[in-house]
């Protein structure tokens, strides 16, 4: 349950930083060619590879609603 809440809010603050980060930068942070459209690319995958967040969310309820009333 800890390893599912430390994947679940890295994964979905690293996104959220990365899309300020294009903010940021404006048009410029989207083109192909900028280092941060890569990383905004790159931390994408995050919320995808080694169980989805959503997947890390059914994890995290399982554990609580298991342990609920103990
Ligand atoms: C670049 C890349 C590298 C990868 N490397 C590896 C690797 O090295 N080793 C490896 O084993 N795998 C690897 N994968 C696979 C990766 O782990 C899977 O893509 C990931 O587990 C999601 O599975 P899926 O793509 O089949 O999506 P699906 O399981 O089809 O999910 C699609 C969507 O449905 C949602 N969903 C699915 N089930 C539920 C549910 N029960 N409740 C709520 N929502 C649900 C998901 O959260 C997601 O949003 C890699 C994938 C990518 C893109």
């Amino acid at each position: 349950m800890e390893a599912s809440c430390c994947k679940y809010f890295a994964s979905e603050m690293c996104g959220r930083v990365a899309d300020r980060a294009v903010q940021v930068h404006g048009g410029s942070g989207y083109m192909a060619e900028s280092p941060i459209e890569r990383f905004y690319r790159d931390v994408r995958l995050f919320r995808l590879y080694e169980g989805t967040s959503q997947i890390q969310q059914l994890v995290i309820a399982r554990h609580l609603i298991r342990n609920a009333g103990r």
